[in-house]
């Protein structure tokens, strides 16, 4: 029997009428000839409010029982989906992480996985059971623990079960039909793509589009996986949707495919560090082991130092990081300071600061796409306060005021919202 496996957002089993028609999406599939793999999400808000208890139980939470807490969403729903199923009909049975097992390392709140035995479930598919529905975002640590495997991680549970059990497709359905040009909440000229490269996709994740979690899209290209994105709302076919694919079947051509943008960043200045071989792993280093996800970095052109307490040549380093993080940052700064390994005279934080990107493998090939996204900025009188390039991508820091103003003149910048020509 050939393997599909089905991935359901939290909005798409938000309810108990949600969950019977996700139910009726599978038991559709299962008549179709295929086994099916069922991923489920916790419904939706479900995660935030667990996350909001651990919280205000505790300030130094043990991550192990952060993850006991926060993983207990998907165990409902995946329940409640067998029960409907079976109530139809149709041989189905929830599993929890463990019981699969799904295996990961242990980092607590950040797992990765390390293997997904298929021997359990495949000997209940030959007892005869068409479905197996299994609680997305969790696994087991090599200790015996529950883990969790980061926000949104549930896309990443549906494209490792994929992988595993040579899954025809991977379908991940949501509340929008399929990956829009930029998010299509920011602008009603968002674009539905029909096919998006791995590479692209895995950039427009890691920029801020939390449409598909970033290691499924990383895990989808290692394995290819052909990952498909759909709207548990609407009827679909095999044609619905975006797929997320190889390059080579891509037959659209456009510079620019996408833009993304990250809200929630911050922005640290460190005024008047010394300039000499060494500053940069002096102060990145202690970020690093305070686990600050540092992005962008700028150093600024060295001068000599005016005041005379801190003879010699001096600059400026700033850099971003995600704007919950700001005091681990700060801390790790001070305690530098304090240890003599590196000296500043100010530190500096906005906290008021988002990223947007502009996405596209056509980048390798065109000159003029930074020119112009600085330019369309200016225009609409947008201060760029940091800028990162890589082949693909091109990301500014800006005032959070302005991100939705930014995406929209991106948008139109880069005519986004008309499709490329075929190539
Ligand atoms: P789920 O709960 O199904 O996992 P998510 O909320 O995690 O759904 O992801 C879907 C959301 O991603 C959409 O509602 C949309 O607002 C957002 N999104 C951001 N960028 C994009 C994009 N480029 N294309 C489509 N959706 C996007
Ligand atoms: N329920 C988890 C979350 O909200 C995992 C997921 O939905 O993918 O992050
Ligand atoms: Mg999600």
């Amino acid at each position: 029997m050939p393997i599909l496996v089905m991935k359901f957002g939290g909005t798409s089993v938000a309810d108990l009428d949600r969950i019977a028609n996700v139910a009726a999406k599978v038991q559709r599939e299962v008549e179709r000839g295929y086994n099916v793999i069922v991923i489920v999400s916790a419904m939706a808000g479900k995660t935030n409010e667990l996350v909001g208890w651990v919280n205000k139980t505790s300030d130094f939470f043990d991550a192990r029982e952060y993850d006991a807490v926060v993983s207990s969403g998907e165990n409902i729903t995946a329940g409640l989906l067998a029960l409907r199923l079976q109530d139809m009909g149709v041989s189905a049975r929830s599993w929890q992480g463990w019981q699969v097992p799904i295996n990961t390392t242990s980092a607590h709140s950040a797992a990765r996985f390390v293997s997904i035995p298929r021997a359990n479930i495949d000997a209940k598919f030959a007892e005869g059971f068409k479905v197996a529905v299994v609680a997305g975002f969790q696994g087991l640590s090599p200790e015996g623990r529950i883990t969790t495997l980061g926000r949104g991680g549930s896309d990443t549970t549906a494209v490792a079960f994929a992988a595993a059990f040579g899954a025809e497709r991977c379908d991940t359905y949501t509340d929008v039909d399929g990956v829009y040009t930029t998010d299509p909440r920011v602008t009603s000229k968002a674009r539905k793509l029909d096919k998006i490269s791995y590479e692209e996709m895995l950039e427009l994740s890691s920029l801020g589009a939390k449409v598909l979690q970033t290691r499924s899209v990383e895990l989808a290209m290692r394995y290819k996986v052909r990952l498909r994105v759909l709207s548990s709302f609407e009827d679909t076919d095999e044609t619905s949707g975006t797929l997320v694919c190889a390059e080579e079947e891509i037959m659209e051509s456009k510079v620019v495919s996408g833009i993304a943008f990250s809200r929630d960043e911050a922005k640290i200045t460190l005024v008047t560090v010394e300039d000499r071989p060494g500053i940069a792993a002096a102060i990145f280093g202690p970020l690093a082991e305070a686990g600050v996800n540092v992005d962008m970095i700028v150093q600024n052109i060295s001068e000599k130092a005016h005041d005379e307490a801190h003879p010699g040549a001096v600059t400026d380093m700033t850099f971003s990081c995600p704007v919950d993080q700001i005091g681990k940052a700060r801390k790790a700064m001070e305690q530098a300071k304090a240890s003599g390994s590196i000296d500043y005279t100010d530190l500096v934080v906005d906290t008021e600061v988002s990223k947007v990107s502009v996405v596209g493998i056509g980048m390798r090939s065109h000159a003029g796409v930074a020119a112009k996204m600085f330019k369309s900025l200016a225009n609409e009188g947008v201060n760029i306060k940091v800028i990162a390039t890589s082949e693909i991508k091109i990301s500014v820091l800006i005032d959070r005021k302005y991100v939705e103003l930014a995406v929209q003149t991106l948008h139109d910048a880069f005519d986004l919202g008309t499709a490329g020509e075929a190539v």
